[in-house]
């Protein structure tokens, strides 16, 4: 049980990436704050974990939101009385080529992406700091974290931000034990990716087939999608890491698409 007693909050975890590590850190012990947009799926979320004898509760939050932000993680430290681990997962994306991007959907994306990862932070290491024990936050980065592609302007570009991020959250946090790592997942079957194979399919011109073969998973070494468990696993591995060593440092899992 590498994180029993541990509290760990996990944005977006209603659905894909967050569901399967808040699933994860469950089993190995933690309680779970499920943390969404989506409070029935978010609660469906927390039944599967108490079902299986782990213990959750969902809390409403658009990671855009302050108010919400900060309500949500002191709901969690009222409930199970510390934070010790946040996963800033929740995201979306949208593809345009840059010339077409609407602005308003640039602004969505670097709102729920960065600012989202800002507010988070914020309120994990007062949390943190607070209590007093330290923590690990875990931002979800991506391979666009690291590379680009075409259509996804502000996706790289924030991707890449939340690295910066990350170290100064291991810089300013190292003073009160709080550790600092982004994860960079390449392509994961979840409902954001297979929005976008038709919607590459049709930008390009190509087959949904060929969007898989030819551009996610053309450089991986094995042709696999990355999957849940890969990135649940990492997501494991880091949070239970017992010292600083890793801290400032981003993962990428993408079964050699990127390697850096
Ligand atoms: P998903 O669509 O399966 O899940 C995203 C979750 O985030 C949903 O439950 C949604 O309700 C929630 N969400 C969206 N906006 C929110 C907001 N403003 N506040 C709170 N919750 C919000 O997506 P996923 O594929 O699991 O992606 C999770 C993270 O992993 C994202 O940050 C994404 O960029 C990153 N990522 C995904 C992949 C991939 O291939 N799937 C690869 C690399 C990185």
């Amino acid at each position: 049980m590498l994180l029993e007693n541990k509290v760990a909050l996990v944005t977006g975890a209603a659905s894909g990436i967050g569901r399967e590590i808040a699933l994860r850190y469950a089993k190995a012990g933690a309680k779970v704050v499920i943390a969404d947009l989506n409070l029935d799926a978010a609660d469906r979320s927390a039944e599967t974990i108490q079902a299986a004898g782990g213990t959750a509760m969902a809390v409403a939050m658009d990671v855009t939101d302050e108010a919400q932000v900060d309500a949500g993680v002191a709901a969690a430290v009222e409930r199970f009385g510390a934070l010790d681990i946040l996963v800033s997962n929740a995201g979306i994306q949208i593809v345009h080529p840059l010339i077409d991007f609407p602005f308003d959907e640039w602004r969505k994306m670097i709102a729920i992406h960065l600012d989202g990862a800002f507010l988070t932070t914020r309120a994990a290491m007062r949390a943190m700091i607070a209590g007093g024990s330290g923590g690990s936050i875990i931002l979800m980065g991506s391979v666009h974290s690291h590379e680009a592609s075409p259509l996804k302007a502000p996706y790289v570009t924030a991707k890449h931000g939340l690295l910066g991020l990350m170290k100064v959250i291991a810089k300013e946090g190292a003073a009160h034990g709080i550790r600092a790592n982004t994860i960079c997942p390449g392509f994961v079957r979840t409902p954001l990716v297979d929005k976008q194979i038709p919607e590459q399919a049709a930008a390009f011109g190509i087959s949904e087939d060929e969007v898989i073969k030819k551009i996610m998973l053309k450089d991986t070494v094995d042709g696999e999608f990355t999957t849940l468990a890969d990135v649940a696993e990492t997501a494991l591995f880091l949070a239970a890491f017992p010292s600083n060593a890793l801290t400032g440092q981003s993962i990428i899992v993408s079964h050699g698409w990127s390697m850096q």
